[in-house]
């Protein structure tokens, strides 16, 4: 972006007094406080805080630092806002969260100049609605877009963080604060031949901005997750033939979706004090919480009439909160695992292809699936189904996909093969911390993932992680725990700055008892015996471990509040030395 380097402190410091820089200053290009206007071994950092990332997480933490005061620098690989909502644009891409609960809360404002049209919304909806927040708080003044951070080194002398991006931009800051995303490193298995294959190649999560054409085409969408469950239905339609290719078979229940009336969200606005409450307090961030008894306890009767009714209503956690132990105990969960695996029976004509659709693992220990016509599909005639798992892939020849079975013939190959979850976005940048360490070689390249609150890692002073590995993140409404990881670490620098201190770093035995508390609310839930990006097991040759925080978002804020609380016990702080005139 011209001109954007030179209207750094140096600059003003130089043109001190001229028009320029009282225009500069004017125009909110730089926004100085207190913090930045220290100075550190007589060098100023560029700015407070540098954002790298500019989704849900990082448009957020902008506008939070800046209101604070501070001066903000976002980077962003994307042309424009959106994060998740940018990249991944793959026909019949929708949030699973209701759109009501799927948006900021902490402006009541904007809460009341917003109206979604339909129960869950479509991408470009979610999009916009980005857009629209982007546009209120006039945030993109301080992002720079195409701009892909490379490094980012700790130095300890300077106590600054040093950025480097892929078009050579060098710029420092005291605060590094990374909102990546968890699902934005995409999985791009290498199949061995793919660079011969004459067709096209997408994959889900960076999906052309242009609409793809499938008329008339033969089409393969490689994996079954969220992803490929919502694109499939979508492409069948406008495809000559769709091959699904399924690794694993996937729980899926009916999303129901359907448009809103204006006056439910006038009303659900009215009350969003309450829900917002109720929300931060729950389990997965929605205001919803699991009946409070055991599926074994309920007649087989009275229990399909539960489940029935679920799925009949909808909703990514329903079928789940239909008891509080589905996801906790085997048998509980065999109930509702055989009850989805009834319906998937009941809807696929074809009995072959129904029971190759028939998962066999603990519901809900992936991540749910909410869907609409995806078992449908497997009813049309120009969809056929291969399953990897007795006719794995073999090579992508220049014609299609070859199998241990047979020669798929395509011309397109679409992969919904997911994302290096979590430690992916992290290890694809080379982070530094102390002694040049980077976080990658700390965490044994996942095999040993360290982290306190999975904010903060010991060895990376003043370097805050938006929903890092040992959170809460995905397994809950992803915007109300971005809330509360943006609005902790904003009154955390503020704490820092009322109080002069200029080094904060998380504790190696805070990070210890962390990991051990993370460990051991994975052993009350099923969870862990998955082969699920949540346990890095998606990826070959990824370690296996738990990346997320089982315990859910209600008592993860619990646990954060009282850190702070106690004047954020568990990290380490330095003050600033006095400066002697
Ligand atoms: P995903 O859940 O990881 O699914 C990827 C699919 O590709 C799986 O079926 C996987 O099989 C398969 N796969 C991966 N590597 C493969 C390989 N080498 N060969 C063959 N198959 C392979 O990814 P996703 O569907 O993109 O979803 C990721 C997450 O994003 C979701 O869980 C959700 O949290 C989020 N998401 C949300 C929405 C929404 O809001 N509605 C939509 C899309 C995504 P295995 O199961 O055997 O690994």
């Amino acid at each position: 972006m011209e001109g954007e380097e030179k209207y750094t402190i140096g600059y003003l410091i130089k043109n001190i007094g001229t028009k320029k820089s009282h225009q500069i200053i004017k125009k909110g290009v730089i926004e100085m406080t207190h913090n930045a206007k220290q100075a550190h071994n007589g060098k100023l950092p560029n700015y407070d805080a540098i954002v790298i990332g500019a989704g849900f997480s990082g448009l957020y933490m902008l506008h939070r630092l800046r209101e604070a005061g501070c001066s903000v620098q976002v980077y962003e690989a994307g042309s424009d806002v959106g994060g998740t909502w940018y990249w991944n644009r793959y026909p019949g891409a929708r949030c699973d969260i209701e759109s009501m609960y799927y948006n900021y809360t902490f402006s009541e404002e904007l809460l009341g100049e917003w109206n979604w049209s339909s129960r869950y919304a479509a991408q470009p909806e979610i999009l916009n609605y980005i857009h629209f927040v982007a546009d209120k708080f006039d945030l993109r003044r301080n992002i720079q877009f195409n701009t892909r951070v490379t490094t980012a080194s700790y130095d300890e002398k300077s106590n600054h963080w040093s950025i480097h991006t892929n078009n050579g931009l060098n710029v420092t800051a005291k605060y590094l604060i990374t909102a990546l995303g968890c699902l934005s490193a995409a999985n791009k298995p290498n199949f061995d031949g793919i660079v011969r294959f004459k067709g096209e190649i997408y994959h889900t999560g960076d999906w052309p901005h242009e609409k793809v054409n499938f008329k008339g085409k033969r089409v393969g969408v490689i994996g079954t997750g969220s992803s490929g469950v919502q694109a499939i239905p979508v492409i069948a339609k406008e495809a000559d033939q769709l091959t699904v290719f399924q690794r694993t078979p996937q729980y899926s229940t009916p999303a129901h979706n359907h448009s809103i009336d204006e006056k439910v969200i006038k009303e659900t606005w009215t009350n969003y004090h309450e829900l917002r409450k109720f929300m931060q307090a729950s389990i997965h961030g929605i205001p919803d919480i699991p009946r409070d008894k055991s599926a074994l306890e309920d007649e087989i009767g009275e229990r399909q009439l539960n489940y029935e009714k679920a799925w009949n209503n909808g909703g990514l956690f329903t079928l789940m909160y239909c008891y509080n132990d589905i996801v906790a105990n085997e048998a509980a969960n065999e109930t509702a695992s055989e009850f989805i695996r009834s319906k998937i029976k009941e809807i696929v004509d074809n009995p072959d292809i129904a029971e190759k659709l028939m998962p066999s693992y603990h519901y809900a220990t992936k991540r749910p699936i909410i869907d609409t016509d995806y078992f449908e599909t497997y009813n049309r005639n120009n969809v056929s189904l291969v399953d990897l798992k007795t006719t794995p892939i073999k090579e992508v020849t220049p014609i299609g996909v070859r199998t241990t079975e047979a020669e798929h013939e395509l011309d397109v190959i679409v992969f919904a093969t997911g994302f290096d979850a979590i430690t992916g976005p992290l290890f694809n940048m080379d982070i530094r911390g102390k002694d040049g360490v980077t976080l990658k070689d700390k965490w044994a390249g996942g095999a040993d993932i360290k982290t306190y609150l999975g904010i903060a890692a010991s060895g990376f002073p003043n370097l805050f992680m938006i929903t890092g590995p040992e959170s809460p993140s995905v397994l809950s409404n992803m915007i109300v725990s971005i809330e509360q990881h943006v609005e902790w670490i904003a009154d955390c620098i503020d704490y820092l700055g009322k109080n002069k201190i200029e080094k904060i770093e998380a504790k190696v035995e805070a990070e210890a008892s962390w990991k051990k508390h993370c460990m051991e609310v994975a052993q009350y839930t099923l969870l862990p015996k998955a082969d699920s990006w949540y346990m890095g097991a998606n990826i070959e040759g990824k370690p296996r471990g738990s990346l997320v925080y089982m315990g859910g978002v209600g008592q993860y804020r619990q646990i954060c509040e009282d850190v702070a609380i106690k004047g954020y016990e568990g990290f380490s702080m330095e003050h600033i030395p006095e400066v002697s005139n």
